[in-house]
């Protein structure tokens, strides 16, 4: 099976490195569990996570995708907050101009764990599915009466009542407190997004309202039941401290979590070890992402997601993640199972 699988990656590699089209296959579900193959070398740039303007992104779908090929990336997941709203445009947007790029069908889910929100990206959601769907909504529920909750609270602080124009700013998408920064700053309140956070929305301020989200283990059962793949998203942003990061990984892991991403634009290659060893050490395999929302100085689509060899990428451990071109695949499919 190694050995079939091998074959089938270098003519997955081939394939893409003769400009291969990748629209139009239609993804295919997941398998149950990891199925560890020999080493896999994708000459591709793959990017699992990135934001659309259906959650807090700057673009639209089909300009995310159009700017993801600009910068040759060959796989994206659109990767927005507790919506999957964003996957139609892309794919649609793919489809119509013949993009040479696969999307991959992802979502981010916020949960509360000890007091800190901690985010889980699902890869190769079923987005159809009902019963997802109808839990998704229940996360934006929690995001609307939050939001409802914080304009109140900012109306007392010299806010004239903002929910329909954050709303707005959300593309009838999920509603994030960066929608509240961004108003903030168009309205003249602060100069810049970081101002808005730390004058009115961090805990103790006007704005601050505590979350409500979802378990980890909830998020990773929603995301697995729609035959996706969970991973633990940016673990160095939680500003953690070790002890709290090597609980957060195992308790990650012992709720079934598949993968942690390893590699993000501002990792140093040190730090890209310790999270590859605390993997390791809780069975857990490593993903890649840039979390883009907009075009900026320090961050673009596929950019810095380099890997060392010896790291086994999620899409190595879930050969399926990644759909392989129809000929490699009608050769493939009694071998992949
Ligand atoms: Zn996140
Ligand atoms: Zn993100």
């Amino acid at each position: 099976m190694g050995k079939s699988l091998h074959g089938f990656a270098r003519r997955v590699a081939s394939s893409a490195a003769l400009g291969f089209l990748w629209h139009n296959r239609r993804f295919r579900r997941l398998g149950t569990g990891p199925c560890r193959i020999g080493a896999m070398s994708l000459a591709m740039k793959i990017d699992l996570h990135s934001h659309t303007y259906f959650s807090d992104g700057l673009l639209s779908p089909a300009e995310l995708v159009e700017r993801a090929v600009g910068q040759k990336v060959d796989v994206l997941a659109i990767t927005d907050h507790d919506t999957v709203l964003g996957l139609a445009p892309a794919q649609q947007a793919i489809t119509e101009a013949q993009l040479p790029i696969q999307l991959i069908s992802g979502v981010e889910i916020s949960t509360s764990w000890h007091e800190f929100e901690i985010h889980i990206v699902g890869l190769g959601i079923d987005a159809n599915d009902p019963v997802f769907l109808q839990r998704l909504a229940t996360q934006q529920q929690r995001r609307i009466e939050r939001a409802q909750e914080m304009a109140r609270r900012l109306t007392k602080h010299q806010v004239p009542d903002c929910f329909e124009d954050v709303l707005a700013l959300a593309h009838g998408g999920a509603i994030t407190r960066t929608h509240f920064a961004r108003h903030l700053v168009n309205i003249g309140k602060a100069n810049s997004l970081s101002g808005v956070f730390k004058h009115y929305l961090a805990r103790g301020k006007a704005g601050y309202v505590p979350n409500n989200w979802i378990g980890l283990s909830d998020a990773i059962a929603w995301i697995h039941d729609a035959g996706g793949i969970a991973v633990l998203a940016h673990p160095l942003k939680y500003k953690l401290n070790g002890k709290w990061l090597t609980r957060l990984m195992q308790e990650f892991s012992l709720a079934k979590g598949n993968a942690a991403e390893v590699a993000s634009p501002q990792q140093t290659p040190v730090q890209k070890r310790e999270i590859w060893r605390l993997c390791q050490q809780f069975s857990l395999v490593a993903s890649v992402g840039s979390d883009f929302h907009q075009p900026t100085a320090w961050n673009e689509l596929g950019r810095g997601l380099y890997m060392t060899d010896d790291i086994v990428p999620v899409w190595q451990a879930y050969p399926q993640l990644i759909v392989q071109p129809e000929s490699a695949s009608a050769v493939s499919s009694h071998t992949v199972g």
